[in-house]
Parts: C-alpha cells; structure tokens; sequence
C-alpha cells in the first residue's frame, strides 16, 4: 500500500481545502478497495461531507489500519459503527516491559499513548523511535515525576521543558503533550502549560491491584467509547493486562487509538493548558 504514504502525511497534518477529488487523485479512495461510487455513497449516506473533519480524521485512522492489516478495508468495515478509546501508559518507558508491550500492540494492530519520564528518556531512545514508528503517540509525564501542584513555578517549567529537549533529541520535534503526574495541576500552574493536558476517564488502579485479572474486569466494567484508559506499562501485570482488554475490546468492536487522534475523531480542537478527563470532558482545575 505504499501508494497511501503521501495521503497519510497528507491527513496527518490535514488542510481543510482537500477536496473530494483529491482524495480520489492521491489515491484513497481506490486503497480502499471499494468502487468509488460505492464510498460516496456511503459518504453521503453518513452525512460525513457535512462534517470534514471527522471525515478526514476517520479516513486516516482507516488508513493506517489497513496499512496494518495489510489488506483493503471491505464495506463490512465501514458500515459497522466503529467505536474508539485511547490507552495511555505512564511511568515508562521500562526496557523489559515496555517492549512487551510495543510487540503486542504491534501484533494487535493497536495503537496507544505513552506518557514517559524525562529521566528514563536517554536510556530508552531506541523504544522512544520504535512507538513512534509504530503510530503510537509520546507525552511528557515531567523529568522526575513531580507533584506539579506543589512545586515551584521555575520547576514547572524546568520539569516539563527538560523532558521536551530530551524527547525531541530522541524522536525529533513534536508537540509532547502533558500527562501530570498523579493528575494534579492548579490553574495558576496549567497557565505555564504550551500543550494540551490529559486526565483519563478510566482508572482501574493497576499500581496497587497488580493483578492482571483485575485490572482486565475493572476496565472491561467502566469502559465507553471515547475513553481514555489509564495504565503504567511500568508493571508487568498491566502490560499483561493492556493486552487482554485489546483482545477482548477488539471483539466488542472497538479501535484502539492514540488520545491526539481520538480528539480528531471527535472534532474536538485541544486547547494548551486545558486538562481533558477524554476529549469531550474537561476537568475542572483546583
Ligand atoms: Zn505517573
């Protein structure tokens, strides 16, 4: 499917003034493998010209699954009514688990976000490229894992600006958005904050169950589409964990994304310094 590269780049950074027929000339919609006719059908059928971004968002995402899978989607695919959440691990990354986890998702066709420590960074750049590679999103879960509510507004910015530097020099430039640690930032901090900043709206508590088991019907219990699910690949029970709810939500139907892209799904355009518990709940700040 290479001829999909360029409109993947393309849709990533997308240009609302893409039209249909670009679409059809970069070769989208024949990737597709279904007759032209038959997707603007379905197009219209959905209401999705009235909605472009969504439309784009979506395309992208079936894009690179396709890419995954290594073969065309079917008007099976498209009918069904996909259903998204996002899973974010903290704490990583971690030599031993984490690339467990990267095999897995891998295999999985699942995609997931990663919030990683700024001091674990330099030891770890090789995973760092591999996530990146594999279309998983890299966040900044500040240098050494500071309660930013407490600390200093110099340490704030040293915290989350280190890590920046750290993970461009690894994976090269990019917007790191924030997951703060424990989840807690006044507004007078998140005022210094230059990107979104990510909540989570599902939290089986995996540090302290430990137990795969557990963490796997806690999640399976509370989850909705559009969630984001909170996980450390830190431990090796989770990572398990991470695993078995991919297997058992893919049945339910759902997509696995990253947290940046379950926002384009939903239209929603993340503001800096805003905390989101998932892209259509903002959470209010002490
Ligand atoms: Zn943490």
């Amino acid at each position: 499917m290479e001829h999909t590269r360029p409109i993947i780049a393309l849709l990533y950074d997308y240009d609302k003034t893409l039209c249909t027929q670009d679409m059809q000339n970069y070769g989208f919609i024949p990737s597709l493998g279904m007759a032209p006719e038959d997707f603007w059908r379905l197009a219209n059928a959905f209401g999705w010209h009235e909605k472009m971004d969504g439309i784009l968002a979506y395309m992208y995402i079936m894009l690179r699954e396709a890419e995954r899978r290594d073969r065309p989607f079917t008007r099976e695919d498209l009918v069904e009514a996909p259903k998204y959440a996002a899973l974010t691990f903290d704490d990583g990354p971690r030599a031993d688990t984490t690339g467990r986890l990267l095999d897995g998702l891998l295999e999985r066709g699942a995609a997931a976000t990663f919030f990683v420590i700024g001091e674990q960074v330099p030891c770890n750049k090789e995973l760092l490229q591999r996530m990146k590679a594999e279309g998983h999103q890299i966040g900044n879960h500040t240098y050494s894992h500071v309660r930013l509510l407490k600390a200093d507004k110099d340490a704030v910015v040293e915290e989350i600006h280190k890590t920046e530097v750290l993970l461009t020099e690894a994976v090269g430039e990019g917007s790191f958005w924030l997951r703060p640690p424990y989840g807690l930032i006044g507004s007078e901090r998140s005022e210094l904050i230059r990107t979104p900043m990510i909540y989570w709206s599902v939290d089986p508590q995996d540090w302290k169950l430990l137990n795969k088991d557990k963490v796997v019907a806690a999640v399976l219990e509370a989850v909705q589409p559009g969630d984001v699910i909170l996980l450390h690949d830190f431990y090796s029970t989770s990572v398990d964990a991470a695993l078995e709810i991919v297997d058992r939500l893919q049945k339910e139907g759902y997509d696995f994304v990253t947290v940046e892209e379950l926002f384009r799904i939903q239209g929603v355009e993340p503001q800096q310094g805003t905390l989101y518990a998932r892209p259509d709940r903002v959470r209010t700040l002490s």
